[in-house]
């Protein structure tokens, strides 16, 4: 999870940018219409995502065809798939600037996958009035884009983290972790004591909304199998010294990101003896998303 600063866009403008190459007058003038309210949802919006109150903004239901009295829900959603994401349109340049804006092209809600998409935070299908509200456009890899629920939370404790709104701790925190246990690296969600019970569920959701217990242990079978031959050579079978590199390696990795898949690794690596004492020696190559120890 990384959180990345919300965009610096205004929401009429992305808005009307999207309806300027409409080529049906009819269409493109209603719509335009519409662009007075848009601000106005965008407040709405930013004051409810700041206290984590997004799942109280109602979704359209399957039945409705209208949003407004004479706009579509498909009118509104073709201003993304149509407006905004086609190269050869003007609100390309947006959708551009937005899935650039993630630090080193991260996904910020695997915090390992590649941006090659964005993501709508509200599903376009059932918040159309923001399919191409900025601030509801995040840059996403396309695993968590097109693995995560479609169905609507309905309470705070429901909702998935909100890289451009959610509180600081929830990045900066360490609440993923991981053990070896059974010659398996598994991964889990301990939050901090601190947190509240809503926050800790949030986390927990995010954490299996986006699968990452077996996508963090698929990364990191495949480190395993990397630093298996490295270890020894560089140290021996010097415990100590095996110990403090892998501790090394884990306050390395958790100074940049806390929550990766390699910082609770290598935590959990430098906490085991049985790993320290040789237990390196025993991985093997495998496909199975567990980390292949033997
Ligand atoms: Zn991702």
């Amino acid at each position: 999870m990384r959180k990345i600063p919300k965009p610096n866009l205004v929401a009429d403008e992305v808005f009307l940018t999207c309806t300027s190459a409409i080529a049906d007058v009819e269409l493109k003038s209603k719509l335009e219409q519409l662009s007075a309210s848009i601000e106005n949802n965008a407040f709405e919006y930013e004051n409810k995502a700041k206290i984590a109150d997004l799942y109280t903004i109602p979704p359209i239901l399957k039945t409705d065809k209208f949003v407004t009295q004479n706009v579509t829900k498909e009118e509104l959603e073709d201003l993304y798939t149509k407006q905004m994401v086609p190269q050869s349109k003007p609100a390309r340049k947006i959708y551009d600037e937005l899935r650039s804006s993630a630090p080193y092209n991260k996904c910020p809600f695997c915090g390992f996958g590649q941006v090659n998409t964005l993501d709508h935070y509200l599903p376009k299908a059932k918040y159309p009035l923001y399919s191409v509200f900025p601030e509801n456009l995040i840059p996403s890899c396309s695993v968590c884009n097109h693995g995560k629920s479609t169905s609507s939370a309905q309470s705070k404790e429901e909702q998935c983290l909100h890289p451009y709104f959610d509180e600081l701790f929830f990045f900066q925190d360490q609440w993923i972790f991981a053990k070896l246990e059974e010659g398996k690296v598994e991964y889990y969600v301990d939050p901090p004591n601190c947190w509240d019970k809503i926050s800790v569920k949030r986390a927990t959701k995010h954490f299996e909304e986006f699968g990452l217990a077996e996508r963090y242990s698929i990364e990191a079978g495949e480190e395993l199998a990397n630093i298996k031959d490295i270890v020894p050579r560089l140290f021996g079978d010097n415990f100590q010294a095996i110990k403090e590199y892998l501790i090394e390696c884990a306050n390395s990795s958790y100074s940049r990101h806390p929550n990766s898949w390699k910082t609770s690794l290598y935590q959990a690596l430098a906490q085991s003896d049985w790993y320290c004492k040789g237990g390196y020696n025993t991985i093997v190559e495998t496909n199975s998303f567990v980390a292949g120890i033997v």
